[in-house]
This record gives C-alpha cells, structure tokens and sequence, in this order.
C-alpha cells in the first residue's frame, strides 16, 4: 500500500498506524519497538509505503488489518498541519476550516461530501445520456456585455471591451434545442450576488436541462423528477461507503412516491393553513414558507421535495411562456428539496411575436437581443428545461448546514477561490492606512492624521513620538488561539495589560500572542503599526471599555509613521466589535 500518514497512535506492545489512500483508510499494526518510535517522530501527511500481511479484523473500520509491517518513508513530513484534519472531524468552525482548505480537504467528511458530490454528476450524465437521450453540449462561460444589465453580473476586461461572466446559459441551451433537440450540460455560473446568506454562492455549477418538441410542458417535470430519484438510487448504490461516513441520511424520495406538484396559489394556501402566517399576496415564497412546504411534502406525501408550478409573469424571466389559462400565470416551476430552492425551470415562448412581447413586457428593448431572438425567426419547437444548482442539490441531499461546505473552493463576497479577500486586498501598511481615511471621511468623522518619527514598539515612545498622552494611546493586540490557530484583536489603553482570563472567557479558549513574523506575513504590518481596525484584517475585534473613558484615542494607522487621533466614541462605532473588560494595571 502506498499512502498518507493519518495518524499514529502508540500504547507500547500495540501500537495503530492509520494510512489514507482513495480507497479509505487502513489500519496497520506495529510491534516493532524501533519502528514505533521512528512512526512516533512523522507528523499526518508523511507520504508510506507498507508491505505486509492482511488479516481479518473485528476491531478495524475496514473489517481488515496489515500485521507484520514492512515500512517505508518516502516523504518524512515533521511539521504538523494546523489544521486537524486526520480526526474524524475536524474540531474547528467552518471559517477555520476554509482557511486552511487545501488541508482540510483531506478529512474523511470532506472527502465523502466531495467523492458524493462527483457521482451526482456522474448520475446526471447517465440519466441525461441514457435515459433521455439528451445530448451534452459546452457553452461559453465569458459571454458578451449583458443587455439584460443587472448587478449580479461580473463584467471582465476584454481586449479593452466589457464582457460578462455567465450566470447561465439560458441562450445557449435554446440555440442548441434548434440543433439537438435535447440538450444538457454542468455549466459553471458567476453571480455578483452581495448577500451572505447559507446558500449563495459566486461562483458555483449548474446543471443544465432543455428540450424541444413535447405535447404538455409537464414532460419537463417528468424529467426533473426522473433525474432526481435516478441520482438518488446512483448515491445509494455507489456511495455507502461515503454516507455511512458522514452518517447522514440522503434526502427522502423513493421511486414509488411521485413528487408533489402544487401550483403557486395552492402553495401559499398550503403555508396558509399550515402556519397561520398570511403570505397569500406576496409575489414570492419566503424562506419559511419553503422550509414549510417540504416538511408539508414529507408528512403528507414521503419525500422531502415539492413542486411549486405556474408562477406570477412578474416574478418569472422574459422569456416565460405565458399559461394558457391565465395570462398572469406563466408555466414555470420550481423545485424545492429539504426546504430550499434547489432548480428554477419551465417553459420558454418559442415564436418570435410571443418573445419580443415578452421582452417589451419587463420594459426592455428587443433591439439589445438581436442574438437571442435569431432563431426564434428561423424555427424553434414548444420547448423547456430547467437548471438546477449542483451545490445546492449536495447540500441539501446532505443535510449540510452551510453551502460553502458543498464546494471545494468557494467564492462569496468574503472569499474568492477559498482564500479570504479582505486580509489580501487590505493588506500592508498603506493600503489599511489609506483604507482606515476612506472609512473615517465617508463616515464624517472628526480626526486628526498626524505624520511623525517612527515610533518605537513601547507604548511610552510611541506616546512621545506622536506627542500625545500615553493613556490616550490604543494599544492594538493580535492574539492566537491555542486551540483553534483562530486569530483576535483586543483592543485596549496604552499604559495598560491585557488581561489573558477576560480574553479567555470572550473567545472561548486561551490565547497567546501571534508571533511578530507571522503578523508582518499575514497581515503586511509590523508589530507597533498596527491599527484597532481589525476588521479590516478579518479579525474578531474586542474593545476594552477604558478605551472610552479617555478624550482622545491615538494609534498607528498602519504605519509606524503615521498616526490617528480621533473620538474613542467614533472608534467603536467605526469598528465592528464587542466591548468589555479586557484589561488590568
Ligand atoms: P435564489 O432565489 O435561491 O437566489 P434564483 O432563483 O436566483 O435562486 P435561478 O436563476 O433560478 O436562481 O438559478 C437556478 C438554480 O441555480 C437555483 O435554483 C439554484 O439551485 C442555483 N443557484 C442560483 N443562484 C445561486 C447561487 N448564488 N449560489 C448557489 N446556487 C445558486
Ligand atoms: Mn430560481
């Protein structure tokens, strides 16, 4: 076997080593006196190869342990990882764990989400290519300028022109109907959303439906309700191994129970009735009213989906066929898994007078969709699909509380590709100093910015340089969690010390100090220099409460030759933190 150090736990006669490797993990028994000393030196991650003999086993997960080892280090790592991966699950918040993402990636949770979320693919592909007889189809991910125009957009610099990062490829999944007839695809989408919420994502996957030619817009559902269960019977058969691991269950929706299809109006009197709650004017389902109408879905009818058709024109895309029945109502659907959208779909106007009435209809002008009306003018069949969010459908699949966990490297208006963006993009002195007067002048705030020697670590220097009293000075302090690596900021008065018991109890562990080469590293500032902004570094901030008894508060702003002399009141305000007592003499 050839593989992973995980862990290595000696207790003298019997000692475990456990190697990860794709298939899992494997146990190995070492008796060997040297050889248990030598594993005992090897931090997680030290790359093994072992030879020797298997042999049934109550005790160890796989039902089968090496005995009699033959061990090899071929790569000795001796550092351990700041993340603590190679327990079961990782004692560390999700945040922390984002941090260190390219690590933490090898936990066994993550592992089983990820190795899951690979076989929904798979199965979609399947079903697409076998059981509809769809064809797969790769459109553009940078498209031009969007006439549509919208702030969710990520527009791009092209050769000097704008262009735009598809949010999906609604255009060409319909230029390809007039090709193909079925189409699909697993597209990646960009979305400037700014919301923070658990399930918004920038930049994620969709999957991709459309077809042409069907007698009822129905057929459509029939296709996303067959892709569903025949994901679902895909991850039972092919992911045990994964889901015995996350110990979850996958959402509820067996072949035999059909998913409930409600109209939009029935939906709200469902929420109605169910709640009390009237929403029964609204345009639009609430959060609650979702999570209400899958719990609906799960008592009355066994499954944890529910379909939702025949929306309000107001709150469906131009391009919505307008229902025959009502000309308010359009036939466009919703799914909605374990209570949370999860697909929008429907189905589209398919000749050119219906479309460009369409367009008019939002207000818009058909003249900005020249491309998009072409092959309406040359021929398009009664058509429809849907897209449906692939860390979506993983995270509520799963039972996962947050998206984020659902992709690898998620991007949010916090982070891009994993990494945190505020600590890179204000990062160094003068960025954070330049920063820090953007925020006080657009707040109109009352301060002095004042250039001086450079002032030296200690309080009482740094006092004379600035020519200010020492105890209106703002000492600005970079803490680590012992237990989490997590770091804080505490805030409190120069002539002062902070207090490692108060800090305790507002952070929940004890802490220490950062070292000072690791704050230049992260944060680009020197130790002395840096500001009581701490958000601005991503950081937890605490005020001590003697911050606000002085008339002035001064600090560095990010350089050790410039200072800041503002109101301690305006400080706080300013700043995004907790107040307390956090200091002693
Ligand atoms: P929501 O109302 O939840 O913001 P939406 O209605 O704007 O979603 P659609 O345009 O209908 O989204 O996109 C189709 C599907 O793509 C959604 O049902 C969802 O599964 C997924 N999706 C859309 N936006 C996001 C996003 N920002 N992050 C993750 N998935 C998304
Ligand atoms: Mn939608």
């Amino acid at each position: 076997m050839r593989g992973w150090l995980n862990s290595f736990r000696a207790f003298g006669k019997l000692n475990f080593l456990i190697l990860r490797d794709r298939a899992g993990l494997a146990q190995i028994v070492v008796e060997d006196k040297e050889e248990a000393k030598r594993l005992s030196e090897l931090q997680p991650g030290s790359i093994l190869r072992i030879e020797g003999k298997s042999v049934a086993s109550k005790q160890a997960g796989l039902g089968v342990e090496v005995i009699e080892p033959k061990i090899e280090v071929e790569v000795a790592i001796t550092t351990p990882p700041a993340v603590e991966y190679y327990k079961p699950e990782i004692p560390s918040d999700l945040d922390f764990i984002l941090d260190h993402r390219s690590i933490s990636l090898r936990n066994q949770k993550l592992q089983a989400v990820f190795n899951i979320q690979a076989e929904m693919v798979h199965a979609y592909r399947l079903y697409m290519h076998d059981v509809v007889d769809a064809r797969e189809y790769f459109g553009p991910n940078i498209i031009g300028a969007s006439s549509e125009g919208g702030a969710e957009f990520f527009n791009v610099d092209y050769f000097g022109y704008t262009a735009t990062l598809a949010q999906s490829s609604q255009l060409y999944k319909q230029i390809m109907v007039g090709v193909n007839e079925r189409v699909f695809a697993l597209m990646p989408f960009f979305r400037a959303e700014p919301s923070h919420t658990p399930r918004h994502l920038a930049e994620g996957k969709q999957f991709e439906f459309e077809m042409g030619f069907f007698e009822h817009w129905h057929e459509v559902l029939d296709v996303q309700e067959g892709c569903i269960k025949a994901i679902l019977r895909h991850l039972e058969k092919h992911c045990k191994r994964e889901l015995e691991v996350l110990g979850s269950k996958l959402v509820l929706c067996p072949d035999d129970v059909s998913i409930p299809r409600v109209t939009f109006k029935e939906a709200q009197e469902i929420f109605f009735k169910q709640t009390g709650i009237d929403e029964r004017a609204e345009p639009d389902l609430s959060p609650a009213a979702e999570r209400e109408l899958c719990k609906y879905a799960h008592e009355n009818h066994g499954t944890d989906l529910i379909i939702v058709t025949d929306w309000k024109k107001e709150k469906r895309p131009f391009y919505s066929f307008v229902s025959e029945e009502d000309p308010e109502l359009t036939n466009t659907f919703d799914l909605l898994c374990a209570g949370t959208e999860i697909t929008s779909g429907g189905q589209r106007c398919h000749t050119y007078e219906t479309m460009v009435e369409g367009i008019r209809g939002k207000g818009m002008d058909p003249e900005n969709f020249t491309d998009y009306l072409t092959i309406f003018q040359f021929g398009m069949p009664p058509h429809g699909g849907f897209g449906m969010g692939l860390e979506r459908l993983t995270m509520t699949f799963l039972g996962l509380k947050n998206i984020r966990e659902a992709s690898l490297f998620p991007s949010d208006p916090k982070r891009i590709a994993g990494n945190r963006i505020k600590a890179r993009i204000v990062f160094g002195g003068e960025n954070i100093r330049n920063e820090i007067v953007r925020i006080l002048n657009q707040n109109d705030v009352e301060f002095e910015h004042r250039e001086h020697e450079p002032t030296p670590v200690t309080s009482e220097g740094a006092a004379k340089a600035r020519g200010i009293a020492l105890e209106d000075g703002v000492k600005a302090i970079i803490l680590r969690g012992k237990k989490t690596k997590k770091n804080y900021q505490f805030n409190i008065s120069a002539h002062l010390k902070v207090d490692m018991k108060a800090v305790t109890q507002a952070v929940g562990e004890k802490c220490e100090f950062e070292d000072p080469a690791v704050i230049e590293e992260r944060f680009g500032l020197q130790v002395g220099a840096v500001p009581p902004f701490g958000p601005l570094l991503n950081l937890e901030t605490f005020f001590d409460e003697g911050v606000l008894q002085r008339p002035f508060s001064a600090f560095n702003c990010g350089l050790r030759t410039e200072s800041i002399i503002m109101k301690p009141q305006d400080l706080v305000r300013l700043v995004d933190s907790q107040t307390g007592k956090f200091s002693k003499e």
